[in-house]
């Protein structure tokens, strides 16, 4: 029997002896019967694997076995399956990788979510006066404490509140910029397109590798509102450089009655001498140096969620909470949660909770005895698989960082037959999908990324992977 799916035209003006071609391919119900997927899903890829198969026949070539159909039906069913957005095992040994979600979130921050967002809220609803209230003063108080800052606001990243500090504080106007922080972070946000398109006259000063204080200097003019400094994040020039310190062009806009305004990237609060964050400039240290305002991600080193917090005077926040713009840039509820939970870890000297500064601050010690009982467990010489525990150097990522690694502990996995490629390939593909990353050929799973209760769920996942 031939079932024709919903509305694929039945070839009507066939001759019968036409017609009986198509008479070989399966119908929607016997390819169903071999998919395992829900209904609805299954249909439709059924529905378009038989269509392909009639083209095939219309076209005038052999029609496509049932096994062909169903097959064809399957790997449309685990195309829309990998593009589902779920959880992965980051294996890269990167802390914050963007293309992975950035910072994982732990239990506090994400019972602070569920809290807020399982219910109604007083997301804008001031308790005290029983009057509406602001998004904005939830987590102000927390951030003002951390940071040393008079005033804040949260949008909705770091990118947005660039935009809005340059939009609504220098519109029209001129900003100075170091050609050396002229950057491009990726994902296609890069300074000078970000500046132009907050209608801000960009005032390029020094070379790519040196800017000295007269150069910044000899570019104040009557339509000057601002210094920008950018922190370089991903990248690093090493050599014959020079840059500005943030103190001097404080000092040379106050002097100027400019603004200056710095954007950090990756927020951190952290100085302590054994932080392994020591080398990144903290949020304290900018704001002292004399910046009006400054802005950072929340879900870079802060280890929180996706958020853009802009720190500093209360004018100039002020400003910010009264320009349309923000509207268009406004944080949700949950995000607001997480973020505040996040401070509040910090603010208790609880960062230890936070999935980021856990990972980040994990000895070499308990690196090294987890990767060497992730590798005996790994490895079967008799399955043709050998994993052997090595040191290795990671990385921060997210833009923090650039340059240093991040020394680590992994799992180097080797496979009979199979190319480092193919090794990563198959564990991409596994339920849940593990992250490797590949170096000199060699396959890595690193340990620094893993969460530790996930140890032996990689293990399970690598020994699936090639048992025949
Ligand atoms: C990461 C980064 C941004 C963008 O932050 P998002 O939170 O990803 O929008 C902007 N500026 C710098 C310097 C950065 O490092």
């Amino acid at each position: 029997m031939l079932v024709y799916a919903g509305s694929y035209p039945e070839p009507a003006r066939c001759t019968v002896n036409e017609q009986s071609k198509y008479r070989k391919l399966p119908s929607v119900d016997v390819v169903l019967d071999q998919l395992a997927a829900p209904h609805h899903v299954a249909v439709q890829a059924a529905r378009a694997a038989i269509e392909e198969a009639r083209q095939e026949v219309a076209a005038g070539r052999p029609a496509p076995t049932v096994a062909q159909v169903v097959a064809k039906a399957r790997l449309a069913l685990a195309g829309d399956e990998r593009r589902r957005l779920q959880r992965v095992i980051n294996a890269t040994g990167i802390l914050l990788h963007t293309n992975l979600g950035r910072a994982p979130l732990g239990p506090q921050q994400l019972e602070a979510v569920r809290a807020v967002a399982s219910g109604y809220s007083n997301l804008e609803f001031d308790l005290g006066t029983g009057k509406r209230g602001s998004r904005y003063t939830h987590t102000r108080a927390a951030i003002c404490r951390l940071t040393g800052a008079e005033s804040a606001l949260v949008v909705n990243n770091n990118a947005a509140a660039v935009l809005l500090m340059l939009s609504a504080l220098c519109r029209g106007k001129e900003v100075i910029i170091s050609r050396g922080e002229l950057i491009e972070i990726g994902g296609e946000f890069r300074i000078p397109d970000v500046m132009r398109n907050a209608g801000v006259t960009l005032v390029e000063v020094g070379t790519t590798n040196r800017t000295h204080p007269s150069d910044y200097a000899g570019a104040i003019g009557p339509r000057t509102a601002a210094i920008f400094k950018v922190h370089p994040s991903n990248y690093k020039m090493i050599g014959f450089t020079k840059d500005v310190p943030g103190r001097e062009l404080g000092r040379l806009a106050a002097n100027n009655g400019l603004l200056f305004l710095h954007d950090l990237g990756s927020g951190n609060l952290e100085a302590s001498p054994g932080s392994p964050f020591r080398h990144e400039p903290t949020i304290l240290d900018a704001l002292t140096d004399g910046a009006d305002l400054v802005t950072f991600s929340g879900d870079k080193l802060l280890g929180g969620p996706q958020a853009g917090v802009i720190a500093g005077k209360t004018t100039l926040i002020d400003q910010l909470e009264r320009d349309p713009w923000l509207r268009a840039l406004r944080v949700d509820k949950m995000t607001l949660a997480a973020l505040g939970a996040t401070l509040e870890l910090y603010l208790m000297d609880l960062s230890s909770n936070i999935p980021i500064a856990r990972m980040a601050h994990m000895s070499l010690h308990d690196l090294e005895a987890r990767a060497k009982a992730l590798a005996s467990a790994i490895d079967d010489p008799d399955a043709g698989r050998k994993a052997s525990a090595v040191a290795v150097t990671g990385a921060a990522g997210g833009g923090a960082l650039p340059g240093e690694g991040f020394d680590s502990w992994a799992v180097a996995v080797e496979c009979e037959h199979l190319s480092a490629q193919a090794i990563a390939e198959a564990l991409r593909l596994g339920d849940p999908p593990v992250i490797a990353r590949i170096e000199n050929d060699r396959l890595l799973l690193d340990l620094r990324t893993i969460a530790s209760e996930d140890d032996s769920l990689v293990a399970r996942l690598a020994g699936r992977v090639f048992s025949p």
